[in-house]
């Protein structure tokens, strides 16, 4: 596949684009390095200023953004004019705080004087994903361009409008020139691109083979990286759970993003004595949900990205079926309807329960409305259960009894859990995995710590 916009709600080609030339790409490498080289030294309140018009743009420009992500990647229309919205909190949050996050601190020693400066570093690259295509390229953007670094793009090759689209508004908030901008490029070139010296970072959230291949690039040169990979969150609902609350937000945890989404809780983990209750009132929730063209505003479910997403997932729930699971809901094409386009790439929303723990599926990640369901008998093994397998991203547990949640607070092997909610990010927080859902953190003052020199100064 090109770099082309292809709507996934009828697979009609939008837009097409030619990839840059080597001497292109050459010559934005060095634009961009060029840039850093005063940009760096630009005050906070400069990049503050520019940074909060970005994001008055992006609150003006809204309706459009959001529009033009729904057509390049089916996302439902309210949710990606929201998600334009949480980019513009993003760039607020770090015009207001990046600041203080970069403050020297002071450390006493020997010296008359000690402390540490953070400074930046140069160009980094983000390698980027079609699933939120504003968002994930906003909580790099803000705290980069906030800390003084400078950024390339190389978005998913589905979404390009959406990656020319954002530079244009950091472009019209008044940055300097060339401080971000997009490389249309295929992926066999991101490699290429790390023994470049004027590079000196990147960071991927995507796949496990993208991201292994990034950080193989970026070790052969001593660069570093921060990976955001997959995940195959873990909801925990126990018996003595708030039920009807878990319930309502199990759906909106399964469905976000037409279930495509990194911390999507994808396996719910409940205790015996509740789970027929559960697995009904999910199934209930499930059939009632709309799924249709995503520009219609009450629509629940749109198409899956692409094709291949698509066809990934129909042999993923296949391999479940073989291996045992039982189809609780949907797990078959959509019925013929005149608003569903053949030619749309659409995934009914499925439930699969009794799918055996230890099934090579019950290990991958399912980036689709597809909800597993697994029966444990008790806080042990609801552990158990939730940790066995590669990936640790995020995990959301339902309780409430004190004891099994700060054990699921404990135990639970993840970069972030939360008890009695979604896991969902937010700016103030940090984010970010453990195993192979990757390494580093974005967001809160450790995601703009991770791309800055801390300098020791000692002075006598
Ligand atoms: P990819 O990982 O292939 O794409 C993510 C980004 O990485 C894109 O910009 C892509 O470019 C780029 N990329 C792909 N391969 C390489 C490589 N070898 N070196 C450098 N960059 C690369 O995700 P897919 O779109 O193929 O989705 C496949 C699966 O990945 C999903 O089913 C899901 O499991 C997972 N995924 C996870 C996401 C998350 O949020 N954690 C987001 C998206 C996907 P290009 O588009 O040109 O290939």
């Amino acid at each position: 596949m090109g770099i082309a916009s292809i709507n996934p709600a009828t697979g009609e080609t939008l837009k097409t684009f030619d990839a840059l030339s080597d001497a292109a790409i050459a010559q934005k490498i060095e634009q961009t390095d060029r840039a850093f080289r005063h940009y760096r030294h630009t005050p906070f309140a400069d990049r503050a200023q520019w940074m909060q018009r970005a994001a008055a743009i992006l609150e003006e420009r809204k309706a459009e953004f959001g529009k033009l992500m729904t057509l390049e990647m089916g996302k439902p229309i309210k949710a990606a004019i929201a998600e334009v919205e949480k980019s513009a909190w993003v760039c607020r949050f770090y015009a207001e705080n990046a600041e203080a996050f970069l403050a020297d601190v002071a450390i006493e020693t020997d010296a008359s004087r000690s402390f540490v400066r953070y400074q930046p570093i140069g160009i980094v690259l983000a390698v980027m994903p079609w699933n939120f295509p504003f968002w994930q390229v906003f909580r790099f953007v803000a705290p980069a361009l906030m800390a003084g670094n400078v950024g390339l793009l190389k978005h998913a090759s589905n979404v390009p409008q959406s990656a020319l689209a954002i530079e244009e508004v950091v472009r019209q908030a008044g940055f300097p020139d060339d401080v971000f901008q997009t490389l249309l490029i295929p992926a066999s070139k991101v490699a290429g691109l790390m023994e470049d010296d004027r590079i000196k970072a990147a960071t991927l959230t995507g796949s496990e083979p993208a991201g292994k291949s990034l950080a193989q690039a970026c070790g052969a040169q001593i660069k570093k990286t921060v990976l955001e990979l997959g995940g195959s969150d873990p909801f925990v609902v126990m018996a003595s759970a708030d039920l009807p609350r878990a319930v309502e937000t199990a759906v909106t945890a399964r469905m976000i993003n037409n279930g495509q989404s990194c911390i999507a809780a994808k396996r719910f983990i409940v205790q015996d004595s509740i789970f027929d209750e559960f697995a009904e009132g999910l199934a209930e929730k499930y059939k009632a949900l709309k799924v249709g063209n995503p520009l219609e505003p009450d629509v629940a479910i749109g198409p899956l990205a692409t094709s291949a997403i698509l066809q990934e997932l129909e042999e993923q729930v296949q391999r479940c079926v073989d291996a045992g699971a039982k189809v609780l809901v949907g797990g078959k094409g959509l019925p013929t309807s005149p608003s569903l386009p053949p030619t749309g790439t659409y995934y009914p929303p499925t439930i699969l329960t009794e799918i055996p723990v230890d099934t090579p599926v019950a290990q991958e990640e399912l980036f689709g409305p597809v909800a597993t369901l697994f029966r444990v008998a008790n806080v042990d093994e609801a552990l158990a259960v939730a940790n066995n397998i590669p990936f640790g991203l995020g995990a959301s547990a339902w309780t409430q009894d004190a004891a099994e949640g700060d054990r699921f607070l404990n135990e639970l092997e993840a970069g972030s859990v939360f008890l009695n909610g979604m896991v969902k990010s937010d700016p103030r927080l940090p984010f970010g995995g453990i195993k192979r859902s990757g390494y580093g953190r974005e967001l809160g003052r450790e995601g703009i710590l991770e791309f800055v020199n801390a300098k020791t100064i000692w002075i006598r």
